[in-house]
């Protein structure tokens, strides 16, 4: 029997799972689903595998036109449409889960992820109050638009449908830096367990993702760096060494939690951070 602590010869480096290894596919066949921010990084990593696992229609919401109309090309238009939607603006939003249930019949998952970041480091005293409204125009008010006219056409259509946002670990934890971010993280996180509460008797799961770093663009804006250094950028932090977490792997949580695997869970928050947070 191994005794505690155990040698660290016996822990092995853990291993990457194969996409290609994952039989198990089809996990939303023949669901609705709309990802704002989905032009880009994690949302477009999300595209890619909701079409994989059989979602009838990914609807990704951006706006970055090029870029979206150019992955819902390479996706498929059977799977995968674009819709131009910025998220600050509460009729485009309504519009869009308008337009997505008038096309495909009803919404079962919306991935609210759409968000931007501190465009420098923003310590209290530092605070820019117009960078700060920007920000939150899109990270908490962009994310409750979202989630309000989701939830208003799953009640009224009797869907039980799922609802996924993108927090942070830093809506988990506070950064010495990035107030505005860390601010609008952890109210992703409230929003999320609020609507949660309200939504379970209809049936309507919420959860959210909290990624530690990716290598996205937002990211590699930010530190100006290229993704390799990003990646590095991280790794003191995380438990897992030697594992770097990419865009796709913050997409496999989300499918995790819109997929029928995750049916009793509702209200949590679920860290993809390599043990960052703990
Ligand atoms: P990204 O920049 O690659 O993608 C974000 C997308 O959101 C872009 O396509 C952008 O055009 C879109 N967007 C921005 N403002 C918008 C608006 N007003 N309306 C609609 N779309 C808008 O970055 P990402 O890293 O994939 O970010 C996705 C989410 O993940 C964000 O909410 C971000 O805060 C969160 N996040 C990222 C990291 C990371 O390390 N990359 C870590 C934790 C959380």
């Amino acid at each position: 029997v191994p005794v505690f602590p155990y040698p660290l010869s016996s822990i092995t480096k853990p291993q990457k799972i194969s996409m290609e290894n994952n039989t198990c596919i089809n996990k939303l066949e023949g669901k609705v689903a709309i990802i704002t921010g989905g032009a880009s990084g994690i949302g477009e990593a999300t595209a890619h595998l909701f079409a994989k696992h059989g979602a009838r229609m990914v609807v990704l919401a951006d706006i970055q036109d090029e870029l979206g109309k150019n992955l819902s090309i390479s996706i498929g238009s059977h799977r995968c449409t674009y819709i131009h939607c910025d998220v600050t603006d509460e009729v485009q939003v309504k519009s869009l889960v308008d337009s997505t249930v008038d096309m495909y019949g009803q919404l079962d998952i919306m991935f609210s992820n759409a968000g931007i970041i501190s465009k420098s480091n923003q310590t209290i005293v530092d605070l820019d109050m117009n960078h700060f409204d920007d920000l939150f125009a899109v990270n908490v008010r962009g994310m409750a638009a979202c989630l309000k006219h989701a939830a208003g056409s799953m009640v009224e259509k009797k869907v039980k449908g799922i609802i996924i946002c993108t927090a942070s670990v830093l809506g988990r934890f506070a950064a010495p830096q990035h107030t505005d971010y860390c601010m609008s993280k952890h109210a992703v996180i409230a929003l999320m367990k609020s609507a949660s509460k309200q939504l379970g008797q209809y049936g309507i799961r919420v959860n959210s993702v909290s990624p530690s770093v990716v290598a996205t663009p937002l990211m590699c804006n930010l530190l100006g760096a290229e993704a390799t250094e990003v990646e590095k950028f991280v790794e003191p932090f995380t438990s897992l060494k030697g594992v770097v977490l990419k865009a796709e792997d913050v997409a496999e949580a989300v499918l995790f939690l819109a997929s029928g695997e995750s049916g009793f869970i509702t209200g949590h928050d679920l860290a993809v951070d390599g043990g960052f947070t703990y």
